[in-house]
């Protein structure tokens, strides 16, 4: 089961990969997580990757892309694995498509978690935190009893800048952007499956289940 999985921030990524990692036994492979591993492990390309970002620079395709190769070579991708924040570009996925098939491998699935963007906004805006104890909430998922208070300590509360409806839209624009010809390459390919994100948690993750079959609990 080699699967990509891809969604906007917000789109609530992380928590179905969880899912899916647990439920079908196989490896989370998050960019973050391999370019951290290959720097504590000291690979060549590790280092390489480690230089770049010591300047502050973007970590060149051909580096990344040799990492991620490094790591589908690893015994327990035998079973399958799930790519996670890669590939982010159209070249970066013509070059996956290149290194699995010399590893005898193809992707079964693209999972796509669709959401609208307005829902994605009041996701991403919505959170609040309190100036006295440090609480989060969200306005949506986990609000406060009383309106901009804590229920905690009762602290006043309120919006990092970070969260903000500009900073988070032009965020998600940038993803969108960048989304949209790596969707259209993995739709021509017939990979791609758009599941819908809008559903509650549980059920996003039954569509998946209902994909993928087998297993899964
Ligand atoms: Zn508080």
């Amino acid at each position: 089961m080699n699967l990509v999985l891809m969604g906007l921030p917000g789109a609530g990524k992380g928590t179905q990969a969880e899912r899916i990692v647990d439920s079908y036994s196989i490896p989370h492979i998050s960019t973050g997580d391999m370019f951290r591993a290959a720097i504590k492990e000291g690979t060549p390309l590790g280092i390489k990757a480690k230089s770049f970002m010591d300047q502050g620079n973007l970590v060149p395709d051909e580096v990344t892309i040799g990492i991620v190769r490094e790591r589908l070579s690893k015994d327990d991708c035998e079973k399958g694995f799930l790519l996670d924040g890669f590939p982010r570009t159209v070249a970066q996925a013509d070059a996956l498509e290149g290194m699995l098939s010399e590893l005898g491998k193809t992707i079964d699935y693209v999972i796509n978690i669709d959401v609208d963007q307005s829902i994605l906004m009041d996701r991403l805006t919505g959170r609040r935190i309190c100036k006295s104890c440090g609480s989060t909430y969200h306005l949506v998922f986990n609000p406060p009893a009383q309106d901009g208070v804590c229920d905690k300590c009762g602290g006043e509360l309120y919006q990092r800048p970070d969260d903000n409806a500009e900073t988070v839209g032009n965020r998600l624009e940038v993803n969108l952007e960048q989304t949209k010809p790596l969707l259209d390459f993995y739709n021509a390919k017939g990979y791609l499956r758009n599941i819908n994100g809008q559903q509650h948690i549980d059920e996003v993750f039954a569509d998946i289940k209902a994909l993928l079959g087998g297993s899964g609990e």
